[in-house]
């Protein structure tokens, strides 16, 4: 007979999953693991410390209040909800609830990381490149994972997860969801393909970095739609070009038409261009959306021209013909057939489209993260939930996620969307039921705390919280401190 007796697994209640979990072993997530009969979390709690980066004796006896001073001025620490943990379902207090004076004000900031299965991403990408229609549905390892949204000013923009993607398709579905959920808003890159069968485009995206679409990098986001660029830069061509074209995908504009161009006094040029016309100067649908020239799919600028009007055109006539990002550029002269012959295109027109490409900003991938903190999660900060909504609504709570500034939706419930960037390193983690875990943090004055029936028997000072194994960051670049008094309503000399 064996004596020797088996140590029991333990069971992590800290998501639906309820794994049981052997010794030196780790649960479906990696998050949590059985370390001798103890269930520990894997990731240390994270500390953003002042921006002025001085370490202080945080981990070897010293008060962090030591790190006196305001987060944008000083050194004061600010208890993130990265690597908390979780206390699923919330009937439980939120892991940690801080309490610390913050330039005379008792504050308390209570922490948890969130599980969320209503959450996604709003992916920005800024690009004139076709990237696929709105609506096209967006895959990733072949499932869908979201659609094109409304293109905004120089930007495509996705949605991605949601609840209906990680829950109301197949399982496949919601694991690759929430695998792309969380490898994008860990700032890694992931490959997505949109559209169906040989149209399907493939951007690879990832946040703070340039889209690559269809094996290309991206370099540019346009300087503005064609309309704008001739506003922008007409009067630099004057006595150089006769006329000038801006390429673009959804506005095309021409100089001798356009509003800016007859205020110069550009004189007609009969020059006719193979789209629908808006107002003067202003041409929609010159050709598909596409990968060429400013966002279409040509790569011949003269295939958007129609003849030149014999009773005004002349030979000789100079055609400056141009992308929104400058990138592509020709430069033609008609003949005494009064066809555009290509040209050397004269120096201080180089400049000029020099200039449209200089005043381009870098084509950049945004990620935010957007969810909502639901009603269970709100228990975990207080006993009556929806006070802790009101006193989001009412700028008596702050909202933070990592320590980063969040938006709050206006509207109902407590709908966060952040930018994934200015949290920590390694923010999200995902539970298999799947849901992504992100951190949020709500900040407000103690004697706020007690009055939306907070757990006030857990609120330990900053100091007790201190254990080995804190990771420490320093302040993100926007400089977000989620307990200067600007964000609360009675900084404003509201009493209430
Ligand atoms: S999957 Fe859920 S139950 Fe399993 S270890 Fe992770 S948090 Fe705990």
């Amino acid at each position: 007979m064996n004596d020797v007796l088996k140590p029991e697994k333990i069971r992590c209640d800290a998501c639906p999953v309820m794994c049981y979990i052997a010794d030196g072993k780790a649960g479906a997530c990696d998050r949590y693991a059985n370390h001798a009969g103890e269930l520990v979390r894997l990731d240390p709690l994270t500390i953003i410390q002042g921006s002025d980066q001085k370490l202080v004796p945080f981990l070897s006896g010293g008060s962090p209040q030591d790190w006196d001073g305001d987060i944008v001025k000083g050194n004061r620490p600010f208890v993130t909800a990265v690597g908390a943990g979780t206390t699923y379902p919330d009937y439980k207090p939120a892991p940690f609830i801080v309490a610390q004076d913050v330039d005379g004000v008792d504050m308390v900031t209570i922490v948890t990381e969130g599980i969320f299965s209503y959450c996604g991403a709003k992916v920005k990408i800024d690009t004139d490149r076709h990237i696929g229609h709105e609506r096209d549905v967006v895959y990733a390892e072949g499932e869908p994972i979201g659609h094109v949204m409304t293109s905004e000013y120089g930007s495509k923009m996705l949605s991605l997860g949601g609840v209906e993607h990680l829950t109301g398709g197949s399982k496949k579905e919601g694991r690759v969801t929430c695998n792309a959920l969380l490898n994008l808003c860990n700032r890694e890159a992931v490959e997505l393909n949109i559209g169906e069968g040989d149209e399907q485009i493939s951007v690879v995206v990832q946040a703070g970095m340039a889209p690559v679409i269809n094996g290309d990098v991206e370099k540019l986001m346009r300087v503005g739609c064609g309309s704008a660029t001739i506003g922008m830069f007409a009067k630099q061509w004057l006595d150089h070009a006769d006329d000038v074209v801006v390429v673009d995908d959804h506005i095309t504009g021409v100089l001798s038409e356009h509003e800016a161009g007859k205020q110069l006094d550009v004189p007609p040029t009969g020059i006719k261009i193979m789209g629908r016309r808006s107002t003067p100067g202003r041409y929609f649908q010159v050709a598909q959306p596409g990968t060429g020239w400013g966002g279409t799919n040509i790569d011949d600028p003269l295939s958007i021209l129609g003849p030149f009007n014999p009773k005004v055109a002349w030979e000789g006539l100079r055609l400056l013909m141009v992308s929104t990002t400058g990138e592509q550029s020709a430069y033609y002269e008609l003949d005494a057939d009064l066809v555009p012959q290509p040209a050397s295109m004269p120096k201080v027109l180089i400049g000029s489209t020099d200039l449209i490409a200089e005043n381009c900003e870098p084509s950049v991938c945004s990620v935010l993260f957007m969810g909502g903190a639901g009603g269970s999660l709100r228990a975990g900060v207080t006993e009556n939930p929806v006070r802790l909504t009101r006193s989001v609504k009412d700028a008596l709570t702050h909202v933070s996620c990592g320590g980063a500034e969040s938006y709050v939706w206006p509207g109902g419930g407590i709908t966060v969307m952040v930018d994934v960037l200015d949290m920590p390193t390694g923010s999200f983690g995902y539970v298999p039921t799947p849901a992504l875990v992100a951190p949020i943090e709500f900040s407000l004055r103690v004697s706020d705390y007690r009055t939306l029936g907070g757990h006030m028997d857990e609120i330990k000072p900053l100091d007790a919280t201190q254990s080995e194994g804190f990771r420490k960051v320093s302040q993100n670049t926007r400089g977000h401190d989620p307990m200067s008094h600007a964000h609360y309503r009675w900084s404003k000399g509201d009493p209430s």
